[in-house]
């Protein structure tokens, strides 16, 4: 599933294709991420409308619309955005068109169909952005503020990363890398980290974020950019998906455990 680095790769992408382009019509051909909305309602809220800005809060894609409307999008595991010239008919995977003033589409893709496509009046109107914690790249996101919303909690310390409410964008891949490179067990209690391990966990987050936007992010398998390319992370990758290879740093195999039903790959000696 994208994860903060993949959208905010996305979103930065779109703003390059799409910004003051204005949509002019919509063919729906699988209506699955529409949820509730009834297809009609969905297209006369965004035609006519020019998308002014795309940009991301946690794992969410927001298209900024004029006059004031917001698309929100939710790739899940598959959904992806491409911009095209028109096609003759869609794909197998696409979900919907997007026709823009400029003769192109954007493309919806969902071979999965779990993505979600809601459009709001104002966004705090979407529930899903209510409840997102912090951006772990605001400024706002300091070492203090972590230091007090890990001492509210006893989750272990990789579901309590990995929990939106809390911090919004990370995703199983970048929990356990970030967790790497503080030194930190994920199993052990939030509110269990001294000061120094805290200071290590938010410098950890705050440079493996920004590498892995650098990177376009990482492609295990299906994320793909606005272009098609893959992201360059999964080549920096210390432990995700890497259980029995050496650790880096110590040579001690690379263990795997099972949190919250997803797995967890950590260095047992590094992280300690
Ligand atoms: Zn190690």
């Amino acid at each position: 599933m994208p994860e903060l680095p993949e959208v905010e790769t996305i979103a930065r992408e779109l703003n390059g294709h799409v910004t003051g382009r204005r949509v002019e019509a919509i063919e729906i051909f699988r209506a699955d991420a529409l949820g509730r909305q009834a297809p009609a309602d969905f297209c006369r809220a965004l035609r006519g409308r020019e998308i002014r800005h795309c940009a991301r809060r946690g794992k969410y894609l927001i298209f900024h619309l004029h006059p004031e409307r917001y698309l929100v999008v939710h790739l899940r595991m598959t959904g992806k955005f491409a911009v095209t010239a028109p096609l003759e008919a869609p794909l197998r995977d696409h979900r919907l068109w997007f026709h823009l003033d400029d003769g192109r589409v954007l493309v919806f893709q969902d071979l999965r169909c779990f993505g979600t496509l809601d459009v709001v009046a104002r966004l705090s109107d979407s529930p899903a952005l209510s409840k997102l914690g912090m951006e772990p790249l605001s400024p706002q996101c300091t070492q203090s503020w972590l230091r007090r919303a890990l001492a509210a909690s006893r989750t272990p310390l990789k579901p309590w990363l990995m929990d939106q409410t809390k911090l919004a964008g990370l995703g199983n891949i970048y929990a356990s890398e970030i967790l790497y490179a503080a030194g930190l067990d994920p199993t052990q209690p939030a509110n269990g980290l001294d000061g120094p391990s805290v200071a290590r966990l938010h410098r950890a987050t705050r440079r493996i974020l920004r590498k892995a936007i650098l990177k376009s992010g990482t492609t295990i398998s299906d994320f793909r950019r606005v272009d098609q390319k893959t992201g360059e992370f999964q080549h920096f990758l210390r432990v995700y998906g890497k259980a029995g290879e050496p650790c880096p740093k110590c040579k001690t195999p690379i263990a795997a455990i099972r949190q919250q039903q997803r797995s967890t790959f950590f260095c047992p000696r590094c992280q300690r």
